[in-house]
């Protein structure tokens, strides 16, 4: 099989093997990632990849103990911070920013052996659907180019199906792993709030943004989470709570059922879980109180852009106050200052209680009502979102709503599963996903290892960018 083709952990025991050296793997998706028309990353830099690859070959012939991902490359989605590299987050505010630190994630990645590739594209600050909100253009979707690949960490998404990568960190505010993850057809892990720090990533909307993984199994997924998981001194919002203990089988396991899943229902069954239908009513208020309060958010830690300290500069403005509106005129897009305006009407005075309160109030209730399905049940299953990806510039109407089953697991702060799951009759990647209780990715990651072990969705691979 060819290299690119592989999943990470079997690249990573050939690279044990020493059938495959970590520099071979660089080459070779990074060959795959500089033919390709998807426009998967920002930016790629081979010689620092390389440099990388050459000190883990060195630290594995030194016989030091790495992880078990070691020598394998990782794409970064691009408002991750690097140190010395470009971190756009999708922007042309940023487009020259080279951040001085790694963000503890990366820190993470390059201790466990593995070599960040490059940057990947995404929505602008992480705000959209689809990468079409990017300054450096839409991502194609490698099953068919002319749909989108999801967002907004739809590069690493198409990476990771099209072969331009193995593996990528992704992050989810709303959505933004698990979706662009169904429209590519591989797996993704939106972890815990809390599980992983969120030191270096740019911030979007500070008390819903997590760090998670992509991946072309749960297996994958699961190994880069254990590497990058755990508290951290510079993001006290981490937690250290004790690993869950993960399911050697589906036998008993009792599932919720949310929404129109009654295939992956069927396939769990099969599989020895009890799966029951629910209903969770609270659940139609969330799409509006998510666009609330990561508005809200986004307009607060969006004022540091103000052309003086960092990102871009108006420099023909005359006066300081010029300064400050053309920077921000021209560095953002449309979407961003649209979430601006949104986030600053929610928290004025005369608004702040009927909008930004009463959408905490709801997050509360939501998040109440999740733990009462989990005094009874031990996951939920439901859509990631509906329908597969669609036409570049003919987004749906309503957008807002396809995000009903991913902004709430965000508001309640829970773990969740993007796993493959069918195709249309079109012959485009479905997903669905598994919720579970706070702190138990384990639990889903192994549940999503025994489905995959017995469905085949995962394994099967985009044509499109082999015909190029
Ligand atoms: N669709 C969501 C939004 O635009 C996705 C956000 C995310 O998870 N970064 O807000």
């Amino acid at each position: 099989m060819e290299m690119t083709n592989l999943t990470a952990l079997s690249l990573a025991e050939e690279i044990r093997k020493k059938n495959i050296t970590p520099t071979e793997a660089v080459h070779a998706f990074f060959e795959k990632a500089r033919q390709s028309r998807l426009n998967c990353y920002t930016s790629l830099d081979l010689e620092s990849a390389l440099a990388d690859a050459k000190e883990v070959e060195i630290r594995l012939q030194n016989g030091e103990k790495l992880s078990p991902l070691a020598g394998v490359p990782v794409a970064i989605k691009d408002n991750i911070c690097e140190k010395g590299k470009v971190t756009s987050a999708g922007s042309r505010m940023l487009k020259d920013f080279i951040p001085p630190y790694d963000a503890t994630v990366i820190t993470k990645v390059k201790n466990a052996g593995m070599i960040p590739l490059g940057k990947t594209n995404m929505d602008e600050f992480a705000m959209g659907w689809s990468t079409e909100t990017s300054a450096y253009g839409v991502t194609k979707n490698p099953w068919d180019m002319t749909r989108v690949a999801g967002g907004s960490s739809g590069g690493s998404a198409a990476a990771v199906a099209a072969g331009e990568s193995v593996l990528a960190l992704g992050s989810d505010t709303g959505g933004s792993i698990r979706q662009p993850c169904a429209f590519c057809g591989v797996t993704g892990l939106k972890a815990t709030y809390g599980a992983v720090s969120r030191y270096g990533l740019i911030a979007f909307a500070s008390s819903l943004d997590t760090i998670g993984t992509v991946g072309r199994d749960a297996a994958d997924c699961a190994a880069l989470f254990d590497i990058i998981r755990g508290a951290d001194d510079k993001d006290l919002t981490t937690l250290s709570v004790p690993e869950s203990q993960p399911l050697t089988d589906l036998n008993g396991v009792k599932i919720a059922v949310l929404g129109d899943c009654t295939k992956q229902a069927k396939e769990l069954v099969n599989l020895g879980a009890v799966c029951e239908e629910i209903a969770l009513p609270e659940l139609r208020y969330a799409v509006s109180a998510y666009y609330i309060i990561a508005c809200a958010e986004a307009s607060s830690n969006l004022a540091r852009y103000d052309g003086v300290k960092y990102g871009y500069r108006n420099r023909d403005a005359e006066a300081l106050d010029e300064m400050y509106v053309l920077s921000r005129s021209e560095g953002f897009g449309t979407e961003v200052k649209k979430r601006i305006m949104l986030g600053n009407f929610v928290l004025s005075a005369g608004y702040f209680d009927d909008y930004y309160r009463k959408a905490l109030r709801v997050k509360r209730i939501l998040c109440d009502a999740f733990a009462k399905v989990f005094e009874r049940y031990d996951m939920i299953l439901s859509p990631v979102t509906e329908g597969a990806a669609y036409q570049i510039g003919a987004a749906p109407e309503n957008l807002f709503l396809s995000d009903w089953y991913t902004a709430a697991v965000n508001l309640a702060g829970l773990p969740a599963l993007a796993l493959p799951c069918g195709f249309d009759s079109e012959g485009l990647p479905l997903g669905v996903q598994l919720i579970g209780k706070p702190f138990r990715e384990k639990v889903l990651l192994s549940a999503g290892k025994i489905y995959q072990s017995a469905t085949d969705y995962h394994t099967k691979r985009p044509k499109v960018n082999d015909e190029l």
